[in-house]
């Protein structure tokens, strides 16, 4: 029998989108001057009905500059910045949907998540303009549909400032768009799901309204006997990216639903964190697993005044219980965790603050109006509170990748569930715990690395034969480093010469994230299937063997 959620089921109303569910509800319980966006760098803000009538006049510019229609895509290309939100929910009001991009993209990465997605417009910020129009131009978006946002301004005259398009006219036929909750898309983001090359997750409005709504329902009001959730007075870091879906929903749309105050910060910076965290006197924050190590051991953290916060939350990545503990140690600061995928819009499971300490390690119970199986390998329940895959059913849960209806298929089972791919057990009192991951996809610092990617790129260099990819666990990190076995060329020697120019070579073709921190080691054959198919996660039991033996 699959496990419904314990919570009782919740309304989800099917006619209302997004943009409705945050801006025209009855009872808000907070007012319209509400600050809600706040620059940690700048000290500029948004309140909600500042924010609300710039998105408005966002979404008309769209409509009157390029006829913004129904379907149509607006990628993004920023690190996070207050002005997002507005781009983000004004082509919703125009009836678009958003492709948000790592800033950190090269002009490929960049590229291919352009033309995929058939973006019509690119918004991005003047720093940033170099790669942007590398791109556009690769993907056959003209300069005049690049758009800048932020504080840096750019003077060449060549792009639009978003406050250009902004249209403050109440004149014309603008309004705003109609759009089908269960089909149109809000979002278009991009994951490696469980194999292979990013592809496009489609999200609809009722998927992220449904996502929301379950949310505030488990996180809502649950912190009154911690000093308020009120609407008012609870103040959340905005450090997480806004370009992964985690940002988007917990950080971005959350807090203009709830009416907390975001305090935003363009990129994570320790130091910037505490100094931000006493200033405005920070309640609480979403975070992944390596800056939740950060507030254990990082030495400047003894000399802020973090008292005003009231939990962290955990999520995008594995957190042990260990560093649950030490950060409890040094600050008396509970940290709860959350479970998700960019395919459930994120979030599918969640402590409340009461249930961290009993259920250490729990990524908490499964959200309202879902229901869920743990199968073994040939999609059978297993018995009991053992380990096997986690399969999701929910509206939250999305329907489609772009234009693959072969991997779509694969992603769900003959009765409808979604395959996370990762590895579950569940308590008798239905808390889950994340055991394992099935699938290839590593995660270093929670921003995901695609195995298969790497490869790719790995064996179009000359010296390479063949190649795999694989995560090690990096516990001084709290996070998970991708790794290449290579198989050299023959006549080309193995060496650790060699073995840091290959590393340099990939760091120069990918963003950041994706480098070979766990090194490059050579061996003399990659593992496969009789079908071919690399053998990833044979070969990361074995280092997982070694590095316990070791
Ligand atoms: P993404 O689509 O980038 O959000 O990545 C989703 C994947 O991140 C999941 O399938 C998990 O493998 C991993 N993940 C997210 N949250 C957790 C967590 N709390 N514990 C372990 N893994 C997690």
């Amino acid at each position: 029998m699959p496990f419904a959620s314990s919570y009782p089921p919740i309304a989800i109303p099917r006619d209302v989108d997004l943009w409705s569910l945050v801006f025209e509800r009855k009872q808000r319980p907070f007012p319209t001057t509400k600050e809600i966006f706040t620059s940690g760098e700048t000290g500029r803000t948004y309140s909600w009905a500042g924010l609300r009538s710039a998105s408005v006049e966002f979404g008309k510019g769209l409509q009157a500059l390029w006829h913004w229609k129904k379907g149509d895509i607006i990628a993004l290309y920023t690190p996070n910045s207050i002005d997002t939100p507005i781009v983000t929910l004004g082509a919703l009001w125009a009836g678009g949907a958003v492709s948000p991009a790592n800033p950190l993209y090269t002009v490929e990465e960049l590229t291919f998540q352009l033309k995929d997605s058939g973006a019509k417009a690119l918004v991005t910020q003047a720093p940033f303009l170099k790669t942007a129009i590398a791109a556009a131009s690769k993907a056959g978006i003209p300069e005049s549909r690049i758009v800048i946002i932020g504080e840096h301004r750019d003077h060449s005259g060549r792009f639009q400032h978003f406050s250009n398009i902004r249209n403050t006219s109440s004149r014309g036929h603008y309004a705003k768009a109609t759009v089908d909750t269960d089909k149109d898309l809000a979002f278009l983001v991009y994951s490696s799901g469980t194999t292979g090359l990013p592809k496009g997750v489609c999200l609809t409005h009722l998927n992220l309204v449904a996502n929301l709504l379950q949310g505030d329902y488990v996180e809502g009001n649950q912190w009154l006997p911690y000093g308020g959730y009120d609407g008012k007075g609870d103040k959340q870091l905005g450090v997480l990216p806004f370009f992964h879906i985690y940002g988007l929903t917990c950080s971005v749309l959350l807090t203009v639903y709830s009416g907390w105050q975001l305090v935003v910060l363009e990129r994570f910076d320790m130091e910037k964190v505490l100094q931000t965290i006493e200033a405005y006197r920070i309640t609480f924050t979403y975070l992944p697993p390596p800056v939740i190590l950060a507030f254990a051991k990082h030495p400047l953290v003894d000399k802020y005044d973090l008292t005003s916060l009231k939990v962290l939350h955990s999520g995008a990545a594995p957190l042990t219980r260990e560093l649950t503990e030490a950060v409890w140690d040094r600050l008396h600061i509970p940290v709860k965790q959350g479970f998700g995928l960019s395919e459930t819009s994120p979030v599918t499971h969640c402590q409340r603050v009461e249930e961290w300490a009993k259920h250490m390690g729990s990524v908490g119970k499964l959200f309202p109006n879902m229901e869920a199986k743990i199968v073994d390998e040939s999609g059978n329940e297993v018995a009991g509170d053992e380990a096997g895959e986690l399969w999701v059913k929910g509206p939250n849960v999305f329907k489609a990748y772009l234009n693959s209806p072969e991997r779509t298929r694969e992603a769900f089972s003959p009765d409808g569930y979604f395959k996370t791919g990762d590895i579950f057990r569940r308590d008798k009192h239905g808390n889950y715990f994340c055991v394992d991951r099935l699938k290839e996809l590593i995660k270093y610092k929670g921003f995901p690395v695609p195995p298969a990617e790497l490869e790719g790129l790995l064996v179009g260099h000359a010296d390479i034969a063949d190649a795999c990819v694989i995560g090690v666990e990096d516990p001084a990190q709290a996070t998970e480093v991708p790794r290449a076995y290579v198989v050299l060329r023959q006549g080309v020697t193995a060496s650790e010469a060699k073995a840091q120019e290959l590393s340099e070579w990939v760091a120069s073709q990918v963003a950041p994230h994706k480098r070979l921190r766990g090194g490059i080691q050579f061996i003399d054959q990659v593992p496969k299937s009789a079908s071919g198919k690399i053998l990833r996660r044979l070969m990361r039991d074995q280092v997982r063997k070694e590095s316990r033996a070791g």
